[in-house]
């Protein structure tokens, strides 16, 4: 199991499930399954370790010690008793790996006082996972806790909502995000504001962009900063060619050739896709709303030249360029495609 990032707790919002696990365990009724929702994916661990270091620690059962043999064994990540389903590069949990599991839980627990099993991303469950994941819960294993996590409740079907205590955990707003980056991490406060905006209050995303996450596994070469620099430059130098057709076509071609070049880093590419088009589209009525300051003078350049009012139009076809790629159309020729119509009918 990945350890946590260093000074997350002094984001205030962190306290709520916190204290609401504390409450929980200090009632004497632990529910079967809780399911914990907000955005924040990047409290996951640190939430899964607390609950289960809390529920076994054999010194305290609200604050875990951390130094009893159960607490190092849970943070160390080799208690036989805490399952820790690996989740973050499946596109979706099929019902085998559930059944998996279940296999698993059927052998009675080794040492601990309650069993966890912790499955970060459980909106990848499809519906025969669910469905299977909720035959578990209905006929619960002995001393045995589900944590699920998922962005919303919505996620899970109703029967395992109602089968779950559910545990809401509120994400940063952008203001707590920029000022963590500037003071834990001293990140450039107009860095930090453009990367807030860009990831949308997900405090992970923004850490792993600026290869601040521990457990960073896919860092752009350069780092992310200068990916997106150079991205954003390629945006403007093929919109700067929207009026000469064969020039326009051969930069789409090249363009989409470069973006999609590396797969894994699809996700990242389309976050600044879509702020670049979205400053396009607020530039002419609010300049001072877009998210990258640091290129105001290009968006007013492209601006004066084009003043067409079909930026709208531009980010529904990212959003359904991004969807189709999602559902394994060609990332290159998907891309090809949403560049090649962006310039205006009967040019
Ligand atoms: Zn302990």
């Amino acid at each position: 199991m990945t350890q946590t990032v260093s000074g997350f707790e002094n984001i205030h919002n962190q306290q709520s499930p916190i204290n609401e696990i504390k409450t929980l365990l200090q009632s004497d009724t632990l529910p079967n399954a809780i399911l914990f929702t907000g955005n924040e994916s990047s409290k996951i661990n640190q939430t899964a370790l607390f609950f289960s270091k809390a529920a076994n620690c054999t010194k305290d059962s609200a604050n875990p010690c951390g130094s009893c043999i159960s607490c190092k064994k849970i943070e160390q990540g080799v208690h036989p008793d805490i399952l820790f389903i690996n989740t973050t590069d499946k596109k979706n949990i099929t019902i085998s790996q559930i059944r998996e599991i279940g296999s698993r839980l059927s052998i009675k627990a080794n040492e601990a006082r309650v069993r966890t099993v912790i499955l970060p991303h459980a909106e990848k469950m499809n519906i025969p996972a669910q469905n299977a994941m909720l035959k578990m819960l209905e006929e619960p294993p002995d001393r045995t806790v589900f944590l699920l996590f998922a962005p919303k409740v919505t996620d899970m079907l109703p029967t395992i909502q109602s089968r779950c205590r559910k545990i809401g955990c509120i994400p940063p707003d952008r203001a707590s995000i920029e000022a963590y980056l500037t003071g834990t991490h001293e990140v450039a406060p107009d860095m930090a504001r453009i990367i807030s905006r860009t990831c949308g209050e997900n405090l992970e995303k923004a850490l792993m962009l600026l290869d601040l996450q521990k457990d960073a596994t896919h860092e752009p070469e350069g780092g992310w900063i200068e990916h997106r620099r150079t991205t954003l430059h390629s945006l403007f130098f093929l919109l700067g060619a929207v009026d000469q057709i064969p020039r326009y076509m051969s930069r789409c071609l090249l363009l989409a050739e470069h973006l999609t070049r590396k797969p894994e880093l699809l996700g990242e590419m389309f976050m600044i896709l879509r702020t670049f088009f979205r400053d396009l589209s607020v530039f002419r009525h609010a300049p001072q709303d877009i998210i990258n300051t640091d290129f105001f003078d290009s968006f007013e350049d492209i601006c004066a030249k084009r003043p067409y009012n079909d930026h709208l139009d531009w980010i529904k076809g990212l959003f359904e360029a991004q969807r189709k790629i999602e559902a394994n159309a060609s990332a290159r020729l998907t891309l090809e495609r949403f560049f090649l119509q962006l310039p205006p009918k009967g040019m």
